[in-house]
């Protein structure tokens, strides 16, 4: 798929913006001075295959603990700071990746120039984040004034020849991030950070985000993905390695196929679906798993499956991309087909 020219940034080693893969990201919800939570969160939130981690930056405190982090993880770490530039510059002394920071927030214009200066020397990006709920009160709240919010932060940067950005803008309304993020490729050559703000619990999100972030996905737009979720930020990775592999763009993230079940079904299938969902969770193979509920329909409907299995009233059958291979006890599928997808 074609993805919109932007102009590149490097995050911590990982490029960012026009043919680039989309990368995942999330964000921590522990203190961040609370070195020992953050590092055991962030290394959960790896192992599940995030890509970039997002801390946020509320005092001193948490500043200086991001040396520490940083020592103990093994992704790129972007600091959220609001307000404060000394909460900034000390997370850049600290050897953050990258900075969240509006500049136009920040009054004392020598701060704004130690900062970009400081940026610019160890070429750390700054992103800048407009979101529609806090929008500053000089605009009536549109899409149109969430660029123009956009460019006054901007306008900042360009004056002091910084353009290692990119820029987010979300809104909890799917639609208006659609229209929003249209406009915003339209409008800056800067890669784009998708997300939809304050979008619920696991099932809300899910959705919500499916439908804004593939949309803009499959126009080529969006060079980092954050899937927000009231729920473990795990969660969010799960999802969002899903939604790039739905949309053809991520590979390594093993997929899911099983039938709705009918009154066919002579089994307990729901159990068996759950736990392996659970398991392929894990599995970063470019491969697809069906669990089916009869042996009649079961192994053609799933035919492009790699394995699957297809349960009767006393045995289950077990099959390689629709072709029945053998017949394998109830009890024994969970096992079987861990077997077969680890040989895969
Ligand atoms: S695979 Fe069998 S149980 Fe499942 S939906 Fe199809 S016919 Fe029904």
């Amino acid at each position: 798929m074609k993805r919109t020219e932007t102009r590149k940034i490097n995050v911590g080693g990982i490029q960012i913006g026009s043919q680039n893969r989309v990368v995942i990201q999330s964000m921590t919800n522990t203190k961040t001075k609370d070195v020992e939570a953050t590092v055991r969160q962030i290394a959960a939130l790896e192992e599940a295959g995030c890509e970039i981690i997002r801390v946020a930056i509320l005092d001193m405190d948490d500043a200086k603990a991001i040396g520490a982090i940083k020592k103990q993880i093994h992704i790129p770490l972007v600091c959220d700071i609001h307000f404060n530039p000394e909460f900034a510059l000390e997370a850049i002394r600290q050897g953050t990746d990258k900075i969240r920071l509006n500049p136009g927030n920040i009054e004392n214009e020598d701060k704004i120039r130690e900062i970009v200066s400081l940026c610019k020397e160890r070429q750390i990006p700054i992103r800048i984040g407009i979101n529609a709920g806090s929008l500053n009160k000089k605009y009536e709240h549109s899409e149109e004034a969430m660029i123009e919010s956009a460019k006054d932060h901007l306008r900042i940067l360009e004056e002091l020849d910084f353009h290692d950005v990119c820029l987010s803008f979300k809104s909890s309304d799917p639609l208006e991030c659609i229209r929003i993020y249209h406009l915003a490729a339209e409008t800056f050559p800067y890669p784009l950070h998708l997300g939809v703000t304050e979008a619920g619990g696991l099932l809300d999100s899910t959705i919500k985000s499916s439908l804004a972030l593939g949309s803009l996905l499959m126009d080529g737009i969006g060079d980092t993905i954050r899937i927000s979720i009231s729920d473990d930020p795990v969660k969010e990775v799960i999802v969002a390695r899903k939604l790039l592999r739905a949309c053809g763009l991520k590979k390594d993230v093993a997929n899911l196929i099983s039938c709705p079940t009918c009154g066919r079904i002579q089994y307990d299938m729901l159990p068996i679906v759950r736990e392996m969902e659970e398991y392929l969770n894990t599995v970063n193979k470019d491969i697809s798993v069906a669990i089916m509920g009869c042996p009649v329909n079961g192994p053609q409907e799933a035919s492009r499956a790699d394995v699957g299995i297809a349960g009767g009233k006393d045995a289950a059958i077990l099959f390689k991309k629709g072709k029945i291979v053998r017949t394998i006890r109830q009890e024994d599928i969970i096992s079987e087909l861990k077997k077969e997808i680890e040989a895969l």
